[in-house]
């Protein structure tokens, strides 16, 4: 069906490297690639071909301790040993001694992701959707993880036992209608043990979608085979988000990878990072954006780097990812396009940022701005009949299906906003104000 790539000169060369023995073949098999992860960085210098500077070793060695190093030797062999230093694939995959400066606005769990945990491996923040841990562990352990207070918890392989639980609080909270499995990667548990967890969650009326958050198409894309792709069609609409960063990822197998989930019927996404010395660059986003779409991969979303400790050196002003997005919006094709967003610091979750379009308004009219500088302006309507809602939607005469009618109360901002909910203001309860407040009420 799909044409299998032939490997480069740089892999067959590697696989001799790794096991004298190795064909062709064990190269394309993930578990081989799995058995030959590359773990410490000796091996990781042999294979590279070049030696390091000796000055470094000693941080590097407390750094890898800190944060375990691991790399496929598929991912290895994307790394130009010609120019090594600047690779993003290196700078990616390789511990820097960097990683061991923490700031003071650093924190080991930025976004609350424990905290928001109702049930063992669950993140419930959001109204209608979870994040579930399915799997600790990953084929890559990514330098800019903002899971990195876990990686290399090889003992954190949830049990079906503790993954029923999972799903037993996903049973019982009609609200969840998506649930996004994550980890860790879930492709790196075996076929057998994501059928059971799909399989689950198909019986759950309530849930409508599963997301799956992996990096394998990235770093392990033999691990798309056939068994796993057919086993995944069998399930519910399984969405899939995949993270690249840099447009050389997309390799002749990473791309394949890719092709075969696309003929499966399987929407893909993906997330980036915005990471300095990776990918902070307008010209480097816009040919990864375009590489993806060509790949049927829609660019999904742009993270600011969080806040998790380590990170420092991987960190952009905000303002470089704005300058990304306005290098893109208008420049290129709408759907290549991703959301830049700042997860927000102490579990707000996920906070859209950009450029702004709206530049100023009078009561009958807006002032925008389009991507390439024009000032324009909109006539807004005179007669709008604004219709008071007070939500009772079965006497509206706008025809929505009560049955598919997905909430009934406004929450947050749009509460504000609501005229059938009497909120003026939310106010922080965290203050002197609303103390004083709350002591001359129990007076
Ligand atoms: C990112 C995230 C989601 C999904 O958010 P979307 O904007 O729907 O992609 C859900 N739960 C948590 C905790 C998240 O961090």
């Amino acid at each position: 069906m799909h044409a299998i790539p032939s490997l480069s000169n740089r892999q067959l060369e590697l696989a001799g490297l790794i096991s004298e023995k190795a064909a062709a073949a064990q190269w394309r098999d993930w578990r081989w690639q799995l058995r030959h992860t590359i773990r410490d960085v000796n091996t990781f210098e042999r294979l590279l071909g070049v030696s390091l500077p000796v000055r470094d070793r000693r941080d590097l060695e407390l750094t890898v301790a800190k944060f375990p190093l691991a790399v496929t030797p598929y991912y290895l062999s994307l790394i130009d040993q010609d120019d090594w230093a600047n690779d993003p694939v290196l700078r990616q995959s390789f511990p820097q001694a960097a990683e061991l400066l923490i700031n003071p606005h650093d924190m080991i769990d930025p976004l609350a992701e424990d905290e928001d945990s109702p049930a063992p491996n669950v993140t419930h923040r959001y109204p209608d959707r979870v994040l579930f841990y399915v799997s600790g562990v990953c084929a890559m352990y990514c330098r800019h993880c903002t899971r990195k207070r876990k990686v290399g918890d090889r003992d954190t392989i949830p049990s079906r036992k503790v993954l029923a639980q999972g799903i037993d609080y996903i049973k019982r909270t009609p609200q969840v209608r998506d649930v996004l499995l994550s980890g860790g990667d879930p492709f790196l548990l075996d076929d057998g043990k994501l059928d059971w967890i799909l399989g689950e969650l198909d019986r759950i009326d309530h849930v409508e979608v599963v997301r799956i958050g992996t990096r394998t198409p990235v770093v392990l894309p033999y691990r798309i085979d056939d068994s796993l792709v057919d086993m995944l069609k069998t399930h519910r609409p399984v969405w899939i988000n995949t993270h690249f960063n840099h447009p050389r990822e997309l390799t002749h197998s990473a791309r394949e990878s890719l092709a075969r989930l696309a003929d499966a019927g399987i929407p893909l996404g993906n997330q980036s990072v915005l990471l300095a010395g990776v990918n902070d660059c307008p010209r480097i986003m816009k040919s990864l954006v375009h590489k993806l779409v060509q790949n049927r991969v829609r660019p999904y979303y742009l993270y600011q780097c969080d806040l998790a400790e380590g990170l420092t050196h991987f960190r952009t002003p905000i303002g470089k990812g704005i300058e990304i997005m306005e290098s893109l919006i208008g420049h290129t094709s709408g759907f290549a396009v991703p959301q830049y967003v700042i997860d927000a610091p102490g579990g707000g979750g996920k906070i859209r940022v950009g450029p702004n379009y709206l530049i100023s308004w009078s009561t009958n009219k807006v002032v925008l701005r389009n991507y390439e500088g024009v000032i324009t302006t909109y006539t807004e309507p005179d007669s709008y009949a604004a219709k008071f809602c007070d939500r009772q939607c079965e006497k509206c005469d706008l025809q929505l299906n009560l049955a598919d009618a997905p909430e009934d109360k406004a929450l947050g901002i749009a509460r504000l906003l609501s005229d059938s909910d009497e909120t003026i203001a939310l106010t922080p309860a965290d203050n002197d104000r609303a103390r004083r407040r709350d002591d001359s009420d129990s007076a």
